[in-house]
């Protein structure tokens, strides 16, 4: 959203299959969503009101729209819609009892309906009113794009074809540290790109000199390779780098192996060898989990490990070789720019909740509709 307005629609546009399914069906379809972090007051910044301009125009139909998502005002709009009809509801987070999981905000959202659909997977791993309470109230189920996300995630990491890779990539380990844990126990090899990477390099002795890396994650990441040997999970780090003495665009860069990294210079992308490497490594592979870019990749040439690799993947999903499963933070951005998101078998629009699921987490919202 940006000045009022809806600037990307993809996350409207994935809802339509489950919106158009209720309303061929003849159910009045009611959308409640949130925007933003209001913290329980009302915030006209923060009004659903764009949200439900941006959907009538991708549904192609009037869509109606409801001054709040309880009492009166939510069940006037959608005692004026008719059946087929949809209306959209003001943002949840205008009331402090969605993030609080509270009961009686549940319930008085339960009283405008008959039955709850959950299609935001990107919100189910926060025990919301409107993710987890809600489901105890009315009779629930998974929408069609909770779905298709939970049946992509479970086809990568629950029975996946063999070998399976998984590549992370991104800045920091820090915030992945959960995540490569848990890959750890459960695929053949984990590629680790990105800034991350620096770390587990420094981990083994090596100098990253300016680099991005975190000296306190050290022992950390040394556990994560313990780990990883013991479950039978290959560690692949890059072999070379490319550097500059600047994350700017046009800083002169060079490739150099990973253990000449001079001391006034950053790594900021994989090198030609290590590409090569992944390149050949995704051809023997059967399944692929991405998460992360494998540089600096917002600034070219930095953007050169994460779109060939991205690409090759692409290729060998498109060629029915490889399932390739991606999200998480700025892995669709990552993917975007290497113009190989369309042909992933399939990428996650959420975040928060995909790195969770990365983690080996239960998600409050799945748990409970599972129940
Ligand atoms: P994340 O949100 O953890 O997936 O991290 C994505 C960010 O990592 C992007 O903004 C990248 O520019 C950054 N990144 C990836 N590789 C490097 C690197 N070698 N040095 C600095 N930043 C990097």
């Amino acid at each position: 959203m940006r000045n009022g307005l809806v600037t990307d629609v993809t996350r409207i546009e994935r809802t339509l299959p489950t919106i158009r399914d209720l309303q061929a069906k003849g159910a009045r379809v009611i959308v409640i969503s949130h925007f933003g972090r209001p913290m329980g007051q009302h915030n006209p910044e923060m009004s659903l009101r764009p949200v439900a301009m941006a959907l009538q125009t991708s549904l192609g139909q009037d869509v109606l729209f409801g001054a709040d998502c309880i009492g009166t005002a939510a069940m006037a709009a959608i005692n004026s819609a008719d059946n087929g009809e949809v209306v959209v509801l003001e943002n949840l987070r205008f009331h402090a009892g969605e993030e609080a999981n509270d009961d009686t905000f549940a319930q008085a959202m339960a009283d405008l309906a008959d039955v709850y659909v959950n299609d935001a997977f990107s919100c189910s791993h926060r025990a919301h009113a409107s993710t987890e309470a809600i489901v105890h109230l009315l009779p629930s189920a998974a929408g069609r794009l909770m779905k298709s996300e939970l049946q992509a995630l479970s086809g990568v990491l629950d029975s996946p074809k063999r070998p399976v890779a998984a590549v992370v990539g991104g800045a920091k380990i820090s915030t992945k540290m959960e995540v490569l844990g848990n890959l750890a126990s459960k695929v053949d090899q984990l590629i680790i790109g990105g800034g991350m990477a620096n770390t587990f390099l420094f981990a083994k002795g090596v100098s990253v000199g300016k680099s991005l890396f975190e000296p306190d994650m050290a022992g950390q990441a040394q556990d994560i390779m313990a780990g990883a040997t013991k479950a039978g999970c290959e560690i692949v780090l890059p072999v070379d780098a490319t550097v500059a003495q600047a994350f700017k665009a046009g800083a002169t860069n060079q490739t150099v192996p990973v253990d000449a990294v001079s001391a006034n210079s950053m790594i900021l992308d994989v090198g030609p060898a290590s590409i090569n490497d992944l390149v050949q490594r995704l051809g023997r592979c059967r399944t692929v989990l991405w998460n992360g870019p494998l540089g600096a990749f917002e600034i070219s040439p930095f953007d050169t490990g994460t779109n060939i690799v991205a690409c090759e993947a692409a290729r060998l999903t498109q060629d029915g070789l490889l399932l390739s499963v991606a999200g998480g933070g700025d892995t669709v951005a990552a993917l975007a720019n290497a113009g190989a998101l369309d042909q992933f078998s399939y990428v996650s629009t959420a975040g928060g909740a995909f790195l969770e699921w990365l983690e080996g987490k239960t998600l409050p919202g799945v748990a409970a509709l599972k129940e």
